[in-house]
């Protein structure tokens, strides 16, 4: 048996993760988890600065992560670095996925939610969804089939079964997270993502939270679709 809980996050952009789940991150860590991030784009497209360059921006987003995940005690981030907007879920998005399911050996993921395309008033981003659809697939079956991606077996990457996927769902959630000592934390870790500008509304993000936590009589939540597989 394992001691520790491992949890892996897998976002489309720096700060997709913190955005969702920073503050469920934050508990998991708290309560001695392994929490790490993989984020599968480099992010390098998400500025209306005119003297901004993409290289230059992904570099300032990358710091960002790694700051902010600093602060939520997630131990690493790891950065997979594909363009920004044009995140595809195919084998290789996958197989990269696997690669990192199979080597860290999560108990659980946290994810996108692929399903939630569009609202009256909202698209999801497409990277958004080809990382959240990639992510479910690389978890099932892909980590824990040893007939898929025998190659990274003989690196030594054997099967890995995960046995929770947190799909971060506002709309239709069956599960959530209690957030209420994290939620000031959330905000804080939101406003390292300067280039993004979202710390600077901290009651939006506060009110977001009061509004997911309703349901479940929280003062504060994150809201998932919770997948166990172990049910
Ligand atoms: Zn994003």
């Amino acid at each position: 048996m394992k001691e520790k809980l491992v949890v892996l996050g897998v976002g489309a952009h720096s700060d997709d993760l913190d955005f969702g789940a920073a503050g469920t991150f934050a508990k998991f860590a708290k309560e001695g988890a392994d929490c790490y991030y993989l984020v599968c784009t480099d992010g390098s497209k998400g500025s209306r600065d005119p003297k901004m360059t993409p290289k230059r921006l992904a570099a300032i987003r990358e710091k960002e992560q790694r700051t902010s995940a600093k602060l939520l005690g997630v131990k690493n981030v790891f950065f997979l670095k594909h363009k920004d907007g044009e995140l595809v879920a195919d084998m290789k998005l996958k197989k990269e996925i696997v690669r990192y399911i199979r080597k860290l050996k999560p108990d659980i993921v946290v994810a996108q939610d692929p399903t939630y395309i569009f609202s009256d008033r909202f698209v999801n981003h497409t990277d958004h969804r080809a990382a959240g659809m990639s992510t479910i697939d690389a978890v099932f079956p892909a980590a824990r089939n040893p007939m898929t991606f025998p190659e990274l077996s003989k690196e030594g990457l054997g099967v890995h079964r995960v046995k929770e996927i947190y799909l971060v769902n506002r709309t239709n959630p069956n599960y959530a997270v209690d957030i209420s000592k994290f939620v000031d934390l959330k905000v804080e870790v939101l406003s390292q993502h300067q280039s993004q500008g979202i710390g600077k509304n901290p009651g939006f993000v506060k009110e977001m939270a009061k509004e997911m936590g309703k349901k479940w009589k929280y003062n504060y939540a994150e809201t998932f679709f919770r997948i166990n597989f172990a049910i």
